[in-house]
């Protein structure tokens, strides 16, 4: 149990900054849900908020750190006025006594597995009578809606936690195992968003290949969960499936055959490699070598000629050598990712990883990452200059910022496109031809 303040306030707005992944970005927008739901409305700024909610990322300590430096910054803000602070998501969950001891300014700390409170918190902040009750056994509860207020691109989480444990990562001491969403409550999230005006959903969760539901006695996985909610989304107007993350041990050859057959499931693959070395993957505990992952491209690129693959790779890990740095980017070469998220290995408190000798000087690291990035750009860039004169379907997203007389789009293989076109596209799907390329955006013509 834990106390509040018992003002009372008039007009209730909240405002969040959310920080880390795209299962943050769901959770947010899905605790923007409760807000609405009891009348609340959202502040333009965090000055004019009666509360502000940080939902925190734990997977590097820069971004601890920086949660650290904005829950200090809002405890100086209540020294001057009143208004609810409350922190949660992954360092929340990891280090709950440690917050409340060091910050007493926080008034709530909502772990991961008990965001289901935020509900009768925001009641009592409300009502000012000053208390509110939080689950004292948290376990994991999936919210009913994710949907973000005007968007026609919607994160769907179906399964939450982690069991694979590689060795640099926190997230599955901080998501915990994994949890399947029931395929019912799956479907029913399908159907609302269909309903909001959403057109493209991603499926979401730590490895959604381990996705699993248990259904009048037998056991449906993730390819059948892709054939359901395609079909489902067929009834409405959601035009695009995308799901992210995948592992690749995971990945399996009927999830590629219903990517290739269903036009509504996109051919665009996000498949962390994370390195290119077999030594390093082994001690990374990644459980695949790069044979293996090579193999499933091959296999994935016969089925789905049209694929477009982006990756994770993490540099400098502990041991690394130049021969292991030179397997990555003969990979890298080989595979021809479209695009890839590139890091170098920093040590995270908490994981076997951190405690590994042999850990490389950072100057190392970011020589062998700028390499790395290097290469990339050389293979986005020839990836992308092969799709001009080509014709794609791209859902708009609206007014592109940089020229408002132009429409920002998106196509299947998530790339970036501006063309002139009417503003009623916006929300909606439309036909355009590649005409040349301005950075990482294509400029387009609209065909019918
Ligand atoms: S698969 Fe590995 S990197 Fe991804 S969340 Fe799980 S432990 Fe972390």
């Amino acid at each position: 149990m834990q106390q509040i303040s018992s003002t009372r306030w008039e007009s209730m707005r909240y405002f969040i900054e959310t920080y880390g992944c795209q299962m943050n970005k769901a959770e947010s927008a899905a605790m923007e849900v409760d807000f609405r739901d009891r009348g609340w409305s959202r502040a333009n700024e965090a000055e004019e908020a009666d509360l502000v909610m940080i939902n925190t990322c734990s997977v590097r300590i820069t971004a601890e750190n920086r949660a650290w430096g904005r829950v200090a910054h809002y405890a100086a803000k209540k020294k001057i006025r009143l208004f609810t602070l409350i922190v949660t998501g992954c360092m929340a969950e990891r280090m709950k006594a440690e917050m409340i001891a060091r910050q007493p300014a926080i008034d709530f700390v909502l772990g991961n597995f008990q965001k289901q409170s935020l509900g009768r918190i925001l009641d009592s902040v409300s009502s000012g009578n000053g208390v509110a009750i939080i689950d004292e056994t948290p376990v994991f509860s999936f919210a009913g809606s994710h949907w973000e207020e005007g968007s026609f691109r919607s994160f769907l989480p179906i399964m939450h936690g982690c069991d694979n444990f590689c060795s640099y990562c926190i997230v599955p001491h901080v998501r915990g195992r994994e949890v399947s969403r029931s395929l019912e409550s799956v479907l029913e999230e399908v159907d609302a968003l269909a309903a909001r005006g959403v057109r493209e959903i991603t499926l979401l969760g730590q490895n959604v290949n381990s996705w699993h539901w248990e259904q009048y006695g037998q056991i449906l996985l993730f390819p059948d969960l892709l054939k359901a909610v395609a079909d489902r989304a067929r009834n409405g107007a959601i035009g695009r499936i995308r799901f992210i993350s995948s592992h690749p041990k995971d990945l399996s050859d009927e999830t590629i055959a219903v990517i290739a057959k269903d036009p509504l499931l996109a051919k665009h693959i996000h498949l962390c490699i994370q390195h290119g070395s077999d030594r390093i993957l082994g001690a990374m505990n990644r459980k695949y070598t790069s044979g293996f992952y090579m193999d499933l491209v091959d296999r994935m690129r016969k089925a789905i000629p049209d694929l477009s693959l982006s990756t994770d790779i993490l540099m400098g890990f502990p041991g690394e050598t130049e021969e292991d740095v030179q397997d990555t980017l003969s990979l890298m070469a080989k595979a021809r990712f479209a695009y890839a998220y590139m890091y170098h290995y920093n040590p995270r408190e908490g994981t076997p990883a951190a405690t590994l000798p042999d850990q490389i000087p950072d100057i190392v690291k970011k020589e062998r990452l700028a390499r790395v990035i290097a290469l990339q750009k050389e293979l986005t860039r020839a990836a992308m200059k092969s799709f001009i004169g080509r014709g794609f379907e791209v859902l708009v997203e609206g007014p592109s910022s940089k020229n408002p007389d132009e429409l920002l789009a998106r196509t299947d293989h998530d790339m970036m496109v501006v063309f002139s076109g009417d503003k009623r596209h916006i929300g909606n799907f439309a036909r355009v031809r590649l005409l040349s390329l301005r950075g990482n955006t294509f400029k387009a013509e609209e065909v019918r």
